[in-house]
């Protein structure tokens, strides 16, 4: 029997995020699983050092499971209201397109679900004019200050490395495939991590990003210390309200800029966050994002079936396999979990949902947010 509705789509805007976690808390009352993750292939033509699928890549994809199962436990979910295909590179198997990238792509679009895909965009353009009618955002990493920041990190994990023209030709392909997809309609959101690497060059990636690949979004996140990104250096707060003002400064106004996993909260104590919060409320074209991972989302992996809580997976591992389990009975399962219920804070005056794992251990180890929780809503007279 089908359980789930079925959408109608509205377009996406500053005033429609439909990854933004709050939105489940507003329709629905609380943290409801709306957005499926699928890790639909191991492989890639690039092993970036800051990938968080890097050195898990393989050579060959195994079998997927069955669609009919994969359709089953999506056909469980009565409010999913995303999609976010992952890899590896997506779109780099034929094989992975045709058995399984493609039939999801497909029951996204009959259910009115939206669909994101996390590719690198360095293969032939026709692979993504193929699928383009389908995708709602094409979400692309670009934290390349210099070329051969793209030529060292973008190949960081490959023991055998490509010839340095083979690379740079990767290179001028995403530049190109951005902005021509771009022209033809597409909205493509250019991710930039901050950390050491980016931060002397956000000046030209914004503007690469805007001016030269003609992107619909800059998207902005703090690097945040997991084993498969060691080798990068993560800033300090201070570093971090520095590089963010540096951005508001600078940027191209009429570009959506959205700011997601800030370790900034309306809890802590600092003059200086709490401005910078203020402006990044005020600012026209910003938007700041609460994060999705075990708020609204899980991940799954089509050649496993298992299931992670995505980005503390590595640490947490599988919390359980679509083959025997309905992916709406992991996520209820996992909000019970004392990992869960010791960051899931809640404080609906600032629609915050609290930090992520990740943050919490880099930032704020010895913070108790549940008690920080407790004092805003006595403060602020939230229920
Ligand atoms: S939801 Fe959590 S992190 Fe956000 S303001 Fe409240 S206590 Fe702080």
């Amino acid at each position: 029997m089908t359980l789930y509705t079925v959408n109608r789509k509205q377009p996406i805007s500053i005033n429609n995020d439909p990854w933004e976690a709050y939105n489940d808390i507003e329709k629905h009352g609380r943290l409801t699983l709306s957005n499926v993750e699928f890790t639909t292939t191991n492989l890639c033509n690039m092993r970036c050092s800051h990938c968080a699928v890097g050195y898990t890549l393989q050579t060959k994809d195994p079998e997927p499971l069955p669609m009919d199962l994969i359709y089953r436990r999506l056909d469980e979910i009565p409010h999913l209201t995303t999609m976010s295909i992952t890899g590896g590179e997506p779109m780099f198997s034929k094989k992975s397109i045709k058995n399984v990238i493609k039939p999801l792509l497909k029951y996204a679009q009959d259910r009115g679900i939206y669909v994101q895909m996390n590719s690198n965009l360095t293969l032939p353009q026709d692979r993504y004019l193929d699928i383009a009618e389908y995708i709602d955002v094409m979400h692309i990493s670009h934290n390349w200050g210099t070329i051969q920041e793209f030529t060292d990190v973008g190949f960081g994990a490959m023991k055998k490395q490509p010839p340095l023209k083979a690379k740079l030709k990767l290179y001028e392909q995403m530049l190109d495939n951005a902005s021509t997809l771009s022209e033809q309609g597409m909205f493509i959101s250019a991710e930039t991590m901050l950390n050491q690497s980016t931060v002397p060059y956000l000046d030209k990636i914004h503007r690469e990003i805007v001016e030269d690949m003609k992107c619909s979004r800059h998207e902005v996140h703090p690097m945040y210390p997991v084993d498969f990104a060691s080798s990068l250096n993560v800033l300090s707060l201070q570093e971090m309200k520095d590089a963010i003002r540096h951005l508001l400064e600078i940027r191209d106004p009429e570009t959506w800029m959205l700011f997601g996993t800030l370790p900034f909260y309306p809890c802590i104590d600092d003059a200086s966050d709490q401005a910078l919060l203020q402006d990044l409320r005020n600012a026209h074209n910003v938007t700041m994002r609460n994060d999705p991972d075990g708020r609204n989302r899980l991940n799954v992996n089509v050649f496993t079936g298992d299931v992670i809580v995505t980005d503390f997976g590595d640490d947490n591992g599988s919390i359980s396999n679509i083959q025997h389990d309905r992916l709406t009975d992991v996520f209820d399962q996992w909000l019970e979990t004392s990992l869960a219920q010791s960051l899931n804070c809640h404080c609906p005056a600032f629609k915050c949902l609290g930090p992520n794992v990740l943050v919490k251990d880099t930032y704020y180890p010895n913070t108790n947010f549940r008690h920080n929780e407790k004092i805003m809503h006595e403060k602020y007279n939230m229920k």
